[in-house]
């Protein structure tokens, strides 16, 4: 079973669909089971969605570190 910062890690990959099918397999199965990643998940795409639809540039990176921190975070407490 993987961690919830592995998910953190391979959400990017994940949601690119350039992560293997075993770890995608393993993300799902893991979402499954999260509600905290699954929150995370639906910000991190709807952050990417949001900042394609608004503007022309790629989502920030500092931006895409400040949402991996709160999630961090997140996870801690
Ligand atoms: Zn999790």
């Amino acid at each position: 079973m993987i961690t919830c910062q592995d998910v953190n890690e391979w959400l990017l990959d994940y949601l690119s669909g350039e992560l293997s099918q075993e770890s995608r397999n393993a993300v799902d199965q893991h979402l499954s089971a999260c509600p905290t990643c699954v929150a995370f998940v639906h910000s991190y795409s709807m952050t990417i969605s949001l900042s394609r639809r608004l503007a022309v540039q790629p989502t920030p990176p500092e931006l895409i570190e400040r949402i991996q921190v709160r999630f961090a975070r997140a996870n801690r407490l």
